[in-house]
């Protein structure tokens, strides 16, 4: 990525970024232009750069804030109308660490409203637009920032991938998009969906910028208790041949020719290169969705409940007493998919329906962690589809809610399981959308995936 230096000005990135922010203004990326904030910034670093100072790895490098991240710069909204107002007294750890190197943020990104969702379309906002084919969504939850990565806006955009809100849209708009090991990045300062499979994550155009986003933005955290101890930066990656696992039970009808056939292209480079690969047979990932749509819910209910109007944001004024302001700032504030899990949650979560439903599917997900554990022993990485479709239209299942979390079938267990997945592209349909594969591998294997997924060039 393009860093300021004594050549090219921090002013100048910065400045260009706005430019092109403006440019594609109807594909609907941004939610907040950080104009003054970031030009500041950069005249600051490029004053350090005149003195002869040192100035960070990410010096002026512009980029794109997903909207879930909390910092003193915009509101933080989540695209949620209830949060609409709040703004943050602080800032997310991933955040700090970015802007301690030096990036910029230009702008906050669009977001299905606190990331419930696969195609951007449930923003209180309205939808972005894929980067290909401006009739055609951006993926989701995080399809602003993949967007505005895709047109080569910024270098680079945060994400957080929950059930695959990183990797889908990328693989939407043909770019790199990382969901690490659980606990790799702290989530302190993130807007919570379900606490025990958020992960942070980048979208970027190149392997190498997100090798250098990692070692940054990875590490323990004191403020987030489920954050690992930084192994990226200790990580070794041993180049040489690898055993390569492609998963069986998703070589089906259900998913898109297309994207059957990339799967089938980069098998053979794989194997070109002189990698083994290996059919893999993964019965219990077929519990993914049900449990992920049981147990993503219920965390997600637990944390929205703080969201009443009288602590962030938005608050409905047309309330004679404090339970009808609560009930009518929720009933305004939250878009109908946010409803429709905080009562999935509430439902399974139920004394009445706890063992039927939360606790199966814990019983699942134990199952899932132990079906990796297994594919592990076996193979080092494993490659897959990230989502069964390219890019849908605009408005094709958005009223369709099992239609659209069915799109979410090959993503979910790798956050069940806390594995990493890199998303990456794999080229294009006959019609011009890109095709995008997953690359993922065991817990803390973060480093080497993005390393390995240079053989898939
Ligand atoms: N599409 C998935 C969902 O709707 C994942 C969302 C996410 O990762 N934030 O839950």
């Amino acid at each position: 990525m393009k860093v300021a230096n004594k050549k090219v000005t921090a002013e100048r990135l910065v400045r260009d970024a706005l430019e092109k922010a403006k440019h594609f203004e109807d594909y609907h990326i941004f939610t907040f232009i950080n104009e003054e904030g970031a030009l500041k910034k950069a005249r600051e670093i490029d004053q350090k750069i005149a003195r002869g100072e040192k100035v960070g790895r990410l010096a002026g490098v512009p980029y794109a804030l997903k909207d879930n991240f909390l910092s003193t710069e915009g509101e933080t909204t989540a695209s949620a109308h209830i949060l609409q107002g709040f703004n943050s007294p602080v800032t997310a750890t991933s955040v700090a660490k970015l802007e301690a190197e030096g990036a910029i943020m230009i702008g906050r990104t669009n977001l299905d409203a606190f990331a419930h969702g696969s195609s951007t379309e449930n923003s209180y906002f309205g939808p972005t637009l894929n980067s290909h084919d401006k009739q055609r969504v951006a993926g989701g939850s995080s399809g602003g920032s993949a967007v505005a990565v895709a047109l080569d806006i910024v270098e680079f955009a945060t994400g957080t991938d929950t059930g695959g809100s990183v990797r889908q849209p990328a693989s939407f708009n043909g770019i790199y998009g990382l969901k690490p090991t659980y606990g790799t990045i702290s989530r302190y300062g993130v807007v919570a969906m379900a606490s025990s499979t958020d992960c942070i994550g980048f979208f970027t155009k190149t392997p190498e910028d997100m090798d250098l986003l990692m070692s940054v933005a990875s590490g323990q955290d004191s403020k987030d208790m489920t954050t690992l101890p930084d192994y990226y930066n200790d990580s070794v990656y041993k180049k040489g041949p690898a055993k390569v696992g492609i998963i069986k039970d998703f070589d089906n009808d259900s998913v898109h020719p297309e994207i059957r056939k990339a799967l089938k292209n980069k098998v053979e480079l794989l194997k070109s290169k002189g990698h083994e690969i290996i059919e893999l047979e993964m019965p219990a990932l077929k519990y993914g969705l049900a449990a992920y749509y049981i147990l993503v819910p219920a965390e997600l209910c637990s944390n929205l409940s703080r969201h009443d109007g009288i602590r962030y944001g938005f608050r409905s004024e047309k309330s004679k007493d404090l339970d009808a302001l609560y009930e009518n700032t929720r009933n305004e504030g939250f878009m109908p998919e946010n409803k429709r899990r905080i009562m999935i949650g509430n439902f399974v979560l139920s004394s009445g329906f706890y063992d039927a439903y939360f606790l199966k599917a814990a019983k699942a997900r134990t199952l899932i962690v132990q079906e990796y554990a297994r594919a592990f022993s076996k193979v080092d990485y494993i490659l897959t589809p990230v989502s069964p479709n390219p890019a849908f239209k605009l408005g094709e299942k958005v009223d369709d809610p099992v239609a659209m979390y069915l799109e979410d079938v090959m993503s979910v267990s790798l956050n069940l399981a806390g594995v990493p997945g890199l998303a990456i592209p794999a080229g294009e349909t006959k019609e011009g959308l890109s095709l995008g594969l997953q690359l993922v591998g065991p817990r803390r294997s973060d480093k080497a995936l993005i390393e390995f997924s240079k053989e898939l060039i």
